[in-house]
């Protein structure tokens, strides 16, 4: 949908959010809905029609395929309700600088931390549109390693290791940033930054950098290449580390919202989700409703193919300090919630009676 609007398509407030997803009925039916606005479709053969079985699953009226609503999303194949995927949806949107697994794992009243983590990485796998709008205009563009840091440890020691990030951030004038983009890079070579400047900034663009030479020939690759040499700054008697201003905004925005909401227990194998993450994060800074980033958060998962705990932690990376997800799968309880019918005047009757 182009304009969802608030309080119809999404809800405006917890107060709503509460309000609408009593249920996990309520929530199956929303998600219904996010996936098929106009009616079902058969993901199998794309007929436009079919019916509901008596087990909620639908069934197409041409191919007589079966699908659940959940099945092809995010949410398929978990033991984890709607009802509480729908409260850490809502948790991760409205709250500005996300949630980490520990506060989602006591929010959500869940007895696993490893269910809390899979299910942030879950959402964090969706925050990618497939095909989304390049970079334009004039874009600043940079590498810098990111990761491995661990805070309270004076003299800055590292854990884990660092990670070479590209930074795109476009820049607005005369002043202000626009949407950023990062991935983590194989080296700073010519051929790992052409690669990244082609996958996140679009032809024609303007493309900042210093003078490093693995930047050189971008202009071949269709952009018009704006390279500021560190030596003339120095020359010029200017401060070499402020030629690129708009990424090392960003970057030390994203190393700063790594130590704080994640406590910097990022390993190498997940930066790349968190880093997603934050670029969601960031290019949304301006939203005025959270309610609407709980939309494309779901409009998003609904759209996804599902991620198994096993891609997960693929590779996981040996690490010395926990938390590493735990063992045990959590099956964690519904967080549907009956009228709980005034406890306070409740103990009141049995204490007198
Ligand atoms: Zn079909």
């Amino acid at each position: 949908m182009d304009h969802p609007r608030s309080g119809v398509h999404y809800p405006r407030s917890t107060g709503e959010f509460q309000a609408w997803f009593r249920t996990d009925a309520d929530c199956l039916d929303y998600l219904e809905w996010l996936r098929w606005p106009a009616g079902f479709v058969c993901p199998d053969c794309g007929y436009a029609g079919g019916w509901r079985l008596g087990d909620g699953r639908l069934e197409c009226a041409r191919c007589q395929a079966r699908t659940s609503t959940t099945a092809g999303t995010v949410f398929d194949r978990t033991r984890t309700p709607l009802t509480v995927w729908f409260t850490a949806c809502w948790l991760f949107a409205t709250q500005k600088d996300g949630i980490s697994a520990l506060r989602l794992q006591r929010a959500l009243e869940i007895g696993s931390y490893q269910t809390a983590w899979a299910m942030l990485h879950r959402l964090r796998s969706v925050l990618v549109r497939p095909g989304r709008d390049r970079l334009a205009g004039t874009v600043e563009v940079d590498e810098t390693y990111i990761g491995g840091e661990e805070p309270g440890l004076r003299g800055g020691r590292a854990r884990g290791k660092k990670v070479l990030t590209g930074i795109a951030v476009e820049v607005r004038a005369p002043r202000g940033l626009g949407r950023c983009r990062m991935a983590p890079l194989a080296d700073a070579s010519a051929a790992s930054l052409h690669a990244f400047v082609a996958d996140h900034v679009e032809p024609g663009a303007t493309v900042v950098t210093d003078g490093w030479q693995g930047y050189r020939g971008l202009d071949r690759l269709g952009y018009v290449h704006d390279r500021r040499s560190q030596r003339a700054a120095r020359a010029r008697g200017d401060d070499p580390g402020e030629l690129l201003p708009a990424v090392h905004r960003v970057a030390s925005l994203a190393k700063r919202w790594l130590l704080g909401t994640h406590q910097g227990s990022v390993d190498e194998a997940h930066l790349l989700s968190y880093l997603n993450e934050f670029v969601f994060r960031f290019n949304r800074r301006r939203s005025r409703s959270r309610g609407l980033v709980f939309y494309r958060v779901l409009e998003l998962a609904v759209g996804h193919e599902p991620v198994r705990y096993q891609d997960l932690i693929a590779n996981p990376q040996p690490r010395a300090v926990p938390p590493t997800p735990p063992q045990a799968h959590g099956n964690p309880p519904s967080l549907e919630r009956p009228p709980a019918n005034r406890p306070w005047r409740t103990a009141d009757q049995v204490s007198s009676g």
